[in-house]
This record gives structure tokens, C-alpha cells and sequence, in this order.
């Protein structure tokens, strides 16, 4: 029996490497406009990281988590998500006290769900954190950093933007008891889940896809009323700069996120092209996070985008440019015993047109098999070194996607006419 890969936990194949490659660069791109810095951090983490930032009755913390034993004991986990890593690598290594810092980072996540569309076991996220702000201009910045990247993707008219205020954790707190009283006595009424969730992590019934729920959450409380009046205004300053900046956005008041560690804003940039999995992006502020993992106090806000998701979402709406799948620009055939010379020849060229993507035939074949090779790789143009051509230093030069006769150059002349080609 052959060996397969473990469940959820895709390969990614050289044809759908140039699109990652792609989405990240534009990612990276934009950051970089915003003076965003990346940081790595280890993929292993102790348990206990998650735990204590996540919440221990959250979805992941509770049953989508890869934890295991070390060989000497110690219980690790394979990260879910970015942010507590980040955190405790900043207070780690005192990136945060009297600093403010904007981090971007990168890299595979691992939750033990169920695999479907949009839905893996182990996925990928760009994350952004900013910290040491605490002012809703950070927040507003990192809206419109998204926004300008879903216009770089090409992807603007297909997302939208969903905004809410959680408050202080004390806000939440009283909104949470007064959500279970109502719920509580209309418990048969409620679907298994928020069942379930309603002992344990009732806001996130706020969450249910279930109709017969949502219909009764209706006439349950709403956690606008509980918002205390700081968050209030920070939350309408946010409003206002979004509406100054042409941002537009959908306040949704159940809006609430599946980690604890969140406070005031909240939001969810969704789609609707991608089935149930529509959110391509997530975050908000977590102002007691670094505390609570043990740092001096630092207001923090940040999000995190599933590549996964946003591959899917490039696909569906064909915006990948052309030019992003051609990995070749020029085939180099070489028939007869002519091996050596075209080594040196292809080594001449790549050291005189450094913007030249070459594949040089090795292994011989006729000149027919070979020409099909070249019109394969999707090369534009396919040079020809025949024993005639190596024993005079010339080339032949043919134009595979354009009506236009066939060359016969010097060799020395051939760079010339690439560099006019492909700058
Ligand atoms: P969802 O509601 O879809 O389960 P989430 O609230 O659990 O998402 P976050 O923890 O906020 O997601 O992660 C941020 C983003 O990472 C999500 O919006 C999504 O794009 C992506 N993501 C989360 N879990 C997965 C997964 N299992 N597979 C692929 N992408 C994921
Ligand atoms: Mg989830």
C-alpha cells in the first residue's frame, strides 16, 4: 500500500505554486507600502500559549487542536492561528514595552476540523498584528491595507466588509449573562450546537448558521446596549474614517468572533463566491492580550487572511493575470551532438539577460520531439542549435506565438535582440 498524506492536509502541486507565489507577492507588496515588517516564529508551541490566550472553551482550544508530548513530557501543539505565537515571540524578545511595531507573518496553521471547501486541517494564513496603538487610526489603517489589497487582487467588487464592537471584557461579561438568561428558558428551541454552546461559549450562538436560532436570537438583547461609552466612541471615530476614506462597510452587531482574547473592534471581510466558507479575512483588537501573556500592558490590534480561501476566490473569478502561469520565456533545442556548446551557450545568455526564464532541452531527442517540448513549456521563442549552427557560432531563432519568419543570427548578436524583447 502506497502512503498517503494525513486528512486534510493538502499538497501543493507546481501548477497552483504560481498563483501562491502570486497572492504572496502582492500580500508582501502591499505590507511593504505600509511599512509592515515581517516576523517568523516557530510552527510548535507549548500548549499552555493557546490555552491561556485563545480561551479554553473556544472551538479550537476545546477540539481542533494538534497537542501532543514532547519526548520529555512537555505538551506542545502544533499552532492554530498566528497571534499568541507573535505575542509571546514580541514579549519575548521586548519588542512591545514604550514600542510601537507593525509585524506581518506568514505560514501554515493546523486545526483539527472537518476538510471541506475553504476548510483544512492544516491551512495557511498572512497575518498582520499592530501594536502599541490604541487610538482607532490604527484600526482604520489596517481596513484600508485591506481594501487596497483586494484592489491589487482584483478581487475588491466580490468581498465586503462587516465591522463590530465587542467592548471591554466586562461589557462582554454582562452581555453574556443577560444572552443566557434569554436563551435559557427558549433552550428547546435552540439547534444542538447552541445547545451545547450555550453552557459554554454562548456568544458565538450569535454565530449559528441555523434559521430557527437566528430568528430567535431576534428578540434576545443586543450587545450594542452593553457597550460601555469608551468603546462606543472609538467605535463611531472608526466609522467616521472609513466613511472619510470611501471604505464601505455593514455594521453587524452579532458579529463576535471565535477567540476570547478580543475587545471593541471586530470585523470579517466575506464573500459570497465561495459557498459556506466565505470569510476570507478576520481580526480585531485584543488591548489585553500581551498583558495577560504576561508583558507590561500593550493595546494591540491585528487580523488574519486563509490563503486557501483567497486562492479559491482568485480561481473563481479569473483574475490570476496570464503572465503569472509562464515559467518560460525561451527553449533552448539543441539537435545532435551538440550538448556542450548549448551548456555554455545557455550559461552565456542567462549571465547577459538576467530576465530571461530558459529551459535548455537535456536529453537529446529529435528536432521534432523537441520542438514540441518547446511549444509545451509555453515559451514565446525557441532558439535552435543544430551542428551546423554550434560549428559557425550561430543560432536559430524561432518565434513560437507570433507570425514571424524564423532567424538565423551570430550567437554573439542573440543577446541584443532579447534584451529588446524581454527587459
Ligand atoms: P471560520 O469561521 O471560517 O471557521 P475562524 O473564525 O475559525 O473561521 P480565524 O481563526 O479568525 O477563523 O482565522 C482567520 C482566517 O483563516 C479565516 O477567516 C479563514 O479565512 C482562515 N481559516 C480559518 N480556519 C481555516 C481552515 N480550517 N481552513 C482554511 N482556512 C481557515
Ligand atoms: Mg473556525
Amino acid at each position: 500500500m502506497k502512503i498517503q498524506s494525513i486528512r486534510g492536509m493538502n499538497d501543493l502541486l507546481p501548477d497552483q505554486s504560481a498563483t501562491w507565489q502570486y497572492l504572496e507577492r502582492v500580500i508582501a507588496d502591499v505590507l511593504a507600502r505600509y511599512s509592515y515588517r515581517e516576523i517568523r516564529f516557530p510552527i510548535l508551541e507549548q500548549t499552555e500559549l493557546f490555552k491561556r490566550s485563545i480561551g479554553e472553551v473556544t472551538d479550537i482550544v476545546e477540539k481542533e487542536m494538534y497537542t501532543f508530548d514532547d519526548r520529555n513530557g512537555d505538551s506542545l501543539t502544533l499552532r492554530p492561528e498566528g497571534t499568541a505565537s507573535c505575542v509571546r515571540a514580541c514579549n519575548q524578545n521586548g519588542l512591545l514595552h514604550n514600542q510601537i511595531q507593525r509585524l506581518w507573518y506568514m505560514g501554515p496553521m493546523f486545526r483539527h476540523e472537518r476538510p471541506q471547501k475553504g476548510r483544512l486541517r492544516q491551512f495557511h494564513q498572512i497575518g498582520v498584528e499592530a501594536f502599541g496603538l490604541n487610538g482607532p487610526d490604527i484600526d482604520a489603517e489596517l481596513l484600508l491595507l485591506t481594501a487596497r489589497l483586494w484592489q491589487a487582487l482584483k478581487i475588491d467588487h466580490a468581498v465586503t466588509l462587516q465591522i463590530n464592537s465587542l467592548g471591554t471584557a466586562a461589557d462582554r461579561a454582562a452581555y453574556r449573562a443577560a444572552l443566557v438568561e434569554y436563551l435559557s428558558v427558549r433552550e428547546e428551541q435552540l439547534d444542538e450546537d447552541s445547545q451545547r454552546r450555550l453552557h459554554s461559549n454562548p456568544m458565538r450562538i450569535l454565530d449559528s448558521k441555523n434559521a430557527t436560532t437566528q430568528a430567535l436570537l431576534n428578540g434576545a438583547p443586543s450587545l450594542d446596549d452593553f457597550i460601555d461609552n469608551e468603546s462606543r466612541e472609538h467605535f463611531q471615530q472608526l466609522c467616521t474614517m472609513l466613511d472619510a476614506a470611501g471604505v464601505s462597510y455593514e455594521v453587524n452587531s452579532r458579529l463576535v468572533r471565535g477567540l476570547d482574547y478580543y475587545s471593541k473592534t471586530v470585523f470579517e471581510w466575506v464573500t459570497s463566491s465561495l459557498g459556506a466558507q466565505g470569510t476570507v479575512c478576520a481580526g480585531g483588537r485584543y488591548d489585553g492580550l500581551v498583558e495577560q501573556l504576561g508583558g507590561k500592558p500593550c493595546p494591540a490590534v491585528g487580523f488574519a487572511m486563509g490563503l486557501e480561501r483567497l486562492v479559491l476566490l482568485l480561481d473563481e473569478l479569473d483574475v490570476v493575470p496570464d503572465s503569472v502561469a509562464q515559467t518560460v520565456d525561451l527553449y533552448l533545442v539543441a539537435v545532435g551532438d551538440v550538448d556542450r556548446q548549448a551548456l555554455v551557450l545557455a550559461e552565456s545568455l542567462r549571465s547577459d539577460c538576467p530576465a530571461v526564464r530558459m529551459q535548455t532541452n537535456c536529453g537529446g531527442g529529435s528536432f521534432k520531439s523537441q520542438m514540441k517540448k518547446a511549444d509545451k513549456s509555453g515559451a514565446s521563442i525557441a532558439l535552435i542549435l543544430g551542428e551546423d549552427e554550434a560549428a559557425n557560432n550561430t543560432i536559430g531563432v524561432k518565434f513560437l506565438r507570433q507570425d514571424r519568419p524564423q532567424e538565423t543570427l551570430e550567437q554573439h548578436q542573440l543577446g541584443n535582440l532579447l534584451m529588446t524583447i524581454f527587459d
